[in-house]
């Protein structure tokens, strides 16, 4: 699982509001932030110094707040990066997205693969079949691991079946159809209803 710390680079200053001296510091200064999990953040300072912050008990391993117990720049910047964006609030991770690598804010216990909202797929969402290239319909995202579910017909997982041992056998099932249909009077007519299972990982949103 990777995480993201967000880069050294100072942030713009709100030119509409009196800053405190302590706060202008906290948002200007350069400071890398990196989530550790528990609600708790990695401060790496201008000066090279790292400091832990936990966020929800408010406390900092810096001098400023050790010794002279302010709420001190440091906790200060993480709650800045929580509030625009950047950096994940207590209980939740930045993990990257499996299939472009940009970071998602997910829940600490999520279970992965995860994805953005460009990757995610719901039903009625058009994907492609790594293998083939060919393009199906989701009627289902399944909590069930490819390794649990059994394809009748081949008496094997999923996760064994074919090709699909390339795909990470922990990986939900999703379940789709071949656009095989013909427009009728009546409406839109499937040819086939039969749906086929897929680890997740092999199939990828096509929007
Ligand atoms: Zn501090
Ligand atoms: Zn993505």
């Amino acid at each position: 699982m990777n995480t993201h710390a967000s880069p050294k680079a100072p942030l713009p200053v709100p030119t509409s509001e009196h800053l405190a001296e302590r706060s202008r510091r906290a948002r200007t200064e350069p400071m890398s932030v990196l989530p550790l999990g528990d609600g708790l953040y990695e401060v790496e300072s201008a000066s090279d110094h790292t400091y832990l912050v936990d966020l929800e008990s408010g406390r900092c391993t810096c001098p400023d707040h050790v010794f002279r117990d302010v709420r001190c720049k440091h906790i200060r910047r993480v709650a800045i990066e929580i509030t625009e964006g950047r950096t994940p609030p207590p209980g939740t991770l930045a993990i990257e997205c499996h299939d472009c690598g940009d970071p998602v804010f997910v829940d600490e216990d999520e279970p992965e693969p995860i994805y953005c909202s460009n990757h995610e797929i719901r039903p009625g969402d058009t994907v492609v079949d790594r293998e083939t290239g060919d393009r199906l319909t989701v009627v289902d995202v399944s909590d069930l691991r490819a390794d649990a579910v059994t394809i009748r017909e081949a008496d094997c997982t999923v996760a064994e079946y074919g090709t699909n041992d390339r795909y990470e056998p922990d990986v939900p099932v999703v379940g789709a159809i071949y656009p095989h249909a013909s427009v009728k009077v009546n409406g839109v007519v499937p040819r086939e209803l039969t749906v086929y299972t897929f680890p997740r990982t092999r199939l990828e949103n096509a929007d």
